[in-house]
């Protein structure tokens, strides 16, 4: 399983073309996911989850 995945790796649903928002080191982010992160509020417990995760994808490519 070395292929990429199509799927939002922060809401896990799959990203078909049209739908993609972000393309961050091979992950994709959805549209939703992708406003959600500009609109959320820094002090809410969600933007933590997300920003964790994608903390997580930058430190792992190299
Ligand atoms: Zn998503």
């Amino acid at each position: 399983m070395a292929a990429e995945s199509q799927d939002c790796i922060l809401c896990r649903r799959s990203c078909l073309d049209g739908k993609q928002g972000l393309y961050v080191r091979g992950c994709h982010i959805c549209r939703d996911c992708e406003e959600k992160i500009i609109s959320i509020a820094i002090d809410d417990p969600i933007y933590q989850i997300y920003i964790k995760k994608l903390k997580k994808i930058w430190s792992q490519a190299g």
